[in-house]
């Protein structure tokens, strides 16, 4: 199979798609074709030929285990790409661009796209340390919260810690708002790297929760 995400997409109109379903692959003469079965922006259409009794199925997309490439695609392009995928879907949805539901979106993320995300944070985190390790002077540290901000009353932010000479992000950490500065440092894993300077700049804002 193809790279899914290399292989070229295109929007295809169902009056064009009609045209090619409905002749019969084995004798090239008129069949009968119907959606079976659609799945977000996938559909699956049955073939029946009454002259050569041929019958057979037809995906317009390509399987990723149970999923169809394109919805998991849709969903990993509005996340990574930081877009919004309610203005997305609403887009498609006003193009009647068959496309997933805010509910797949939603599952998609939270079992496939939110995992990959932290077991690559942990992969790179792995690399930072290791070339950390190697480096002289131990950690630069800089920090910095953000939490909900206009009405001051979230409970939770993140609070991120970024080695300030090879400009990386080294940890991330969700926080209560409450929370000290150094309890983020404590809970920060670097038992394998030197702290021998700490350095930590954050702004007003950060500093009023501190306070
Ligand atoms: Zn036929």
């Amino acid at each position: 199979m193809e790279n899914p995400v290399q292989d070229e997409k295109y929007v295809v109109f169902r009056s064009c798609l009609w045209a090619l379903l409905q002749r019969c692959p084995g004798c090239s003469k008129p069949c009968h074709a119907e959606i079976a079965h659609r799945s977000g922006s996938m559909i699956k259409v049955n073939r029946d030929c009454d002259y050569c009794e041929d019958t057979n199925s037809w995906t317009s997309q390509p399987m990723l285990g149970e999923i169809p490439a394109g919805n998991i695609l849709l969903s990993s392009a509005i996340m990574f790409t930081g877009a919004s995928y309610t203005k997305t879907l609403r887009v498609l949805n006003s193009m009647n661009i068959a496309t997933i539901s805010t509910r797949t979106f939603q599952d998609h993320c939270k079992k496939f796209l939110h995992p990959a995300i932290y077991h690559m944070f942990l992969d790179s985190q792995s690399d930072i340390l290791r070339e950390l390790r190697s480096m002289d002077g131990g950690l630069v540290l800089g920090g910095d919260g953000r939490a909900d901000s206009p009405g001051y009353s979230a409970k939770y932010g993140s609070y991120t810690l970024i080695e300030l000479r090879t400009k990386k992000v080294v940890h991330m950490q969700l926080v209560q708002v409450s929370c000290s500065v150094q309890w983020c440092i404590a809970n920060f894993e670097t038992a394998v790297v030197l702290l021998s300077y700490l350095y930590m700049s954050y702004h007003i804002y950060w500093a009023t929760f501190c306070s």
